[in-house]
């Protein structure tokens, strides 16, 4: 049976509720999707025929500000998988602190089956579907998996002839030139790699003795590992959706990054072996880095796990089931809406940049990012801390989800909604 991702992020909710003891009232408002837009997209193909594709943008909650999320592009993207996308956005932006909600938007493509100028007509057609639900003020999407800088720009360009006016801040991850920010493509690895050194000085170990596995060598993956061999860690392994790359000395990764950027595959690197793709999963090592898509680890293949530790990358990797076993084996999983929260992080810099058209230095961002995630980390592990007096079991998800869902109360309190 195929995971749902909307029932894991309900679970995970429902899990942290009757731990902090909300009332149903609560609950309901917080399990509800605030506003869903879904439609079709029609593309006209070079071939001068036309294809649909279905398309959606969920809208969590927006009680602390705007919503805010990534679009993805990927045929098996479904509502479902938006709507618990859009939640995790909620408590994610809670948890790093920055002054927005949770949305996401999805379109069901394969987008390498699309030539240039179809992906720009199918990035325009999906602006044109929810132009009347973002803006600046009111939810500003990103890349996420399969969109990039180039896509943001399409679409920023589509909104602002819809409206008519100028309103950079509407979508962030753009190109330089549209007012994008510096550290933005690289942001979630980087805050990821803060993520981890933070964590690794908690379980007491020295850098180079700690061995990392990567699954998925995309925008988050590729500049995790480049970032933490930087650092000094031994990166044993890397993967994407064909192979895993392995060395059990460590690999080198400034030359296994420009090797897959050129070639599209680690087939032909030297300097480690292939192994099949899932194999990344299974290998020994001090952390594992789940940095492809959810349920990578789930109650089927949790069995194969032989890592210390998880970092959870990517969104929703790691099934409510599999952590329940994980947990019992006494491995932590550092969770997705602390571990992968630098890319959101770096996009409400942006987003500040261009409400106020003065625009910052790399150097500016990174420090910035670096505190932002040292201080969720801090206030993550501070909770795990104190929930562990009284609950045997916390984990560092609970923890996360206990400040994030607090926060959010908290701002529906003050609305005078609860
Ligand atoms: P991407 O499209 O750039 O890369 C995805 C990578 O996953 C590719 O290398 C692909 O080959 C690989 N992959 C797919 N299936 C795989 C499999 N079965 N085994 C191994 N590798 C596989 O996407 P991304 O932006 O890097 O996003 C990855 C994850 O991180 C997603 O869960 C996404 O939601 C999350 N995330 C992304 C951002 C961001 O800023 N881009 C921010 C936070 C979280």
């Amino acid at each position: 049976m195929k995971n749902n991702p909307l029932e894991n992020a309900r679970q995970q909710l429902l899990d942290i509720a009757k731990i902090l003891e909300l009332d149903k009232k609560t609950i309901d408002r917080l399990l509800k999707i605030e506003n869903l837009v879904s439609g079709e997209i029609s593309v006209k193909l070079d071939n001068g025929k036309t294809k649909k594709f279905k398309a959606w943008r969920s809208q969590h909650n927006n009680a602390v500000g705007p919503y805010k999320g990534g679009i993805r592009f990927h045929e098996e993207t479904t509502e479902e998988e938006v709507k618990a996308l859009s939640m995790w956005m909620t408590w994610k932006t809670a948890i790093v602190g920055i002054p927005y909600g949770g949305g996401k938007g999805g379109v069901a493509v394969n987008p390498k089956t699309l030539s240039k100028s179809e992906l720009q007509r199918l990035s325009r057609g999906y602006i044109r579907l929810i132009a009347k639900a973002i803006g600046s003020d009111k939810d500003i999407p990103a890349p996420d998996v399969n969109t990039n800088a180039e896509i943001m720009g399409w679409m920023l360009d589509e909104y602002e002839k819809i409206i008519g006016r100028k309103d950079p801040g509407a979508l962030t991850g753009k190109p330089l030139e549209l007012g994008g920010s510096r550290g933005r493509t690289e942001a979630t690895g980087l805050g990821g790699s803060y993520v981890l050194d933070s964590f690794v000085k908690k379980l007491k170990k020295q850098k180079k003795a700690v061995s990392v596995a990567i699954q998925g060598f995309g925008n988050v993956g590729s500049y995790f590992a480049k970032f933490v061999h930087e650092n000094g860690y031994k990166v044993v392994a890397v993967s994407d959706s064909k192979n895993t790359l392995y060395n059990e000395k460590g690999l080198d990764i400034r030359k296994a990054f420009d090797y897959k950027a050129k070639n599209d595959t680690f087939k032909g690197f030297v300097g480690g072996k292939l192994l099949p793709s899932e194999a990344v999963l299974g290998l020994n090592v001090d952390i594992l880095v789940p940095a492809a898509l959810e349920n990578a680890v789930s109650e089927e293949n949790v069995s194969k796990i032989n890592a210390k530790n998880i970092l959870e990358m990517a969104n929703g990797p790691v099934t409510p089931k599999a952590e329940e076993i994980l947990a019992n084996k006494k491995i932590l999983i550092v969770p997705d809406v602390l571990a992968n929260t630098g890319g959101v992080a770096v996009s409400y810099f942006e987003w500040v940049q261009n409400l106020a058209n003065y625009y910052w230095e790399k150097e500016e961002i990174s420090a910035k990012l670096k505190k932002l995630m040292d201080s969720a980390f801090a206030a993550v592990w501070a909770e795990y801390e104190r929930m562990s007096k009284t609950t045997k079991k916390a984990t560092l998800r609970q923890a996360a989800y206990s400040l994030a869902v607090q926060k959010v109360v908290k701002a529906m309190q003050a609305r005078g909604e609860l």
